[in-house]
């Protein structure tokens, strides 16, 4: 078949592809998905990515080289984004589903549905807010026995580590989950409480030399101060911003990073710092990181890793109007100081991830003011443009964002093999974006369960227009596939015997 030959087939099948809107059943054939943008973590080109039927990609191409193609008579179906940019699917490594148990809060269809409609492809779900929480096996079979028929995206989960149940980490790495993560300070959930300074020792040696990582939710307490002697003072008034923001000071941050770093030079496990909102944890963990490759520790990072999220980077504390509790998050939004350090860093490729912490609940519980609302911002359906609106006005190109929403989460989940980048022989989690386009978040286009966001009624720049998970289109035209198609990724072996 004469390389002319090919062309003139494909140029067929475009045209059957663009004029049928609407969703693809299953697989059946090869697909090349061109595009004039096909993203990687490291740059761009104007090509072609070859998925196989099996949903894996099998074959990168710039324009030239497609030409060459053979494909021996094979059925190939043509998906031409034209300019929208190829990029790979989005992995978020940090979200509360909140299922089974507080499915008022969220559940598995509506977060996967909006997760799908974001452009993520792969989501890990957080171990608490869900009852009960995922503390041993058995809740885990509860909670994956759940999932498993509800999921649009593919899921992978995170354990959790609370005082007392050490004896279950082993038989949950044995079940897939991807590392644990634990509190240092009051969760605010009564089944989950924080791990106590004198208990860190005992959980690093359990998890010494494994591959899972232990994530921490990374703030300490600290005391009242003198502040309780003050008999004139006034009393803060709870509705505004600044006064929760004063009871969360950087130092809460800092001073628990500086406790987790003195743990690292004892113990062989990747230790992962969520949702960082003081700058100054960065380099604190730098120092440690830079201590352990001395050391010749030959982890991904050196095994010492932090990620920052979406409402860090958008919002700064002095935009926050009085009683919009919708903004409260922990740690706290902070000053636009901290803002544009945490950008300077990302620009330095500092920080090695970035994820949405989605964390909602129903409405009332976001009041009546900032300090007793529930500390969670919901956003799992817009973590793609939210980046790509501050990154690109910072001059940043997509392969950065590739890097810090893919690529980087693929990585600290041990995902790096199967997802993360456009690479053959990784799954085709595929995303069309169009970077030019804007669009306003209103409620109508929410898919997750509680429309509340911080976000409401913001033009964002950088639209998803069609998500793909291992080949199979899950979302278009604003649509999300009727019929749950994601996979857990975990060992299923394990959970359903
Ligand atoms: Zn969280």
């Amino acid at each position: 078949m004469s390389a002319l030959y090919i062309y003139f087939l494909l140029t067929a099948l475009l045209v059957a592809e663009i004029s049928c809107r609407g969703f693809q059943v299953k697989n059946q054939a090869k697909q090349l998905f061109l595009s004039r943008r096909v993203v990687t973590d490291s740059g761009e080109f104007d090509g072609g990515v070859l998925v196989d039927e099996d949903g894996i990609i099998s074959g990168i191409y710039t324009r030239e080289t497609l030409k060459g193609l053979k494909f021996d008579g094979a059925t190939v179906q043509v998906i031409d984004g034209g300019d929208w940019a190829l990029m790979a699917g989005v992995v978020d490594s940090h979200v509360h589903v909140n299922e089974p148990g507080r499915t008022s809060w969220e559940g598995y269809v509506t977060a996967t549905r909006a997760a799908a409609a974001g452009g993520i492809t792969t989501l890990v779900d957080m171990p608490l807010n869900s009852f009960p929480p995922t503390t041993t096996l058995e809740n885990l079979k509860i909670k994956a026995a759940v999932a498993r028929e509800e999921v649009y995206i593919d899921v992978a989960f995170w354990g959790g580590m609370i005082p007392g149940n050490e004896i279950e980490l082993q038989n949950m790495i044995e079940a897939g989950v991807i590392g644990f993560k634990g509190y240092l300070i009051d969760s605010g959930i009564t089944e989950f409480p924080n791990v106590e300074k004198d208990e860190l020792d005992n959980i690093f040696s359990i998890l010494n030399g494994s591959d899972v990582t232990m994530a921490f939710h990374t703030e300490l307490p600290i005391s009242a101060g003198n502040d309780t002697q003050c008999e004139n003072c006034e009393v803060p008034d709870p509705n505004l911003y600044s006064t929760y923001l004063a009871s969360h000071p950087p130092e809460m941050e800092l001073n628990a990073a500086s406790l987790l770093a003195s743990y690292i030079p004892k113990y062989d496990v990747h230790v992962h710092v969520v949702h960082v909102s003081a700058a100054g944890v960065i380099p604190i963990l730098e120092a440690a990181r830079e201590e352990r490759i001395k050391a010749g520790s030959k982890r991904w990072r050196g095994g010492v890793t932090a990620e920052t999220c979406h409402h860090y980077l958008t919002f700064s504390s002095e935009q926050i109007p009085p009683g919009h509790t919708e903004f409260k998050c922990s740690p706290p939004i902070r000053n636009i100081s901290n803002k544009l350090q945490l950008w300077e860093y990302i620009k330095e490729r500092r920080i090695d991830l970035i994820a949405s912490d989605h964390s909602p609940s129903v409405a009332t519980m976001k009041g009546p003011n900032f300090m007793s609302a529930w500390g969670g911002i919901a956003s799992v359906q817009f973590g793609l443009s939210l980046f790509w609106t501050e990154a690109k006005a910072r001059g940043l190109s997509l392969s950065t964002v590739s890097h810090y929403l893919s690529a980087g989460p693929a990585h600290l989940c041990g995902l790096q093999n199967r997802k993360g980048t456009i690479q053959p022989g990784l799954d085709a989690d595929l995303v069309f974006f169009d970077p030019e386009a804007s669009f306003v978040v209103t409620p109508e286009i929410i898919f997750y369960k509680n429309k509340l966001s911080p976000y409401m009624y913001r033009v964002l720049t950088g639209k998803v227009m069609k998500t793909y998970v291992r080949g199979q289109l899950v979302y278009t035209d604003g649509a999300v596939y009727e019929k749950p198609q994601g996979q857990l990724l975990i060992n299923d072996k394990v959970l359903f015997n």
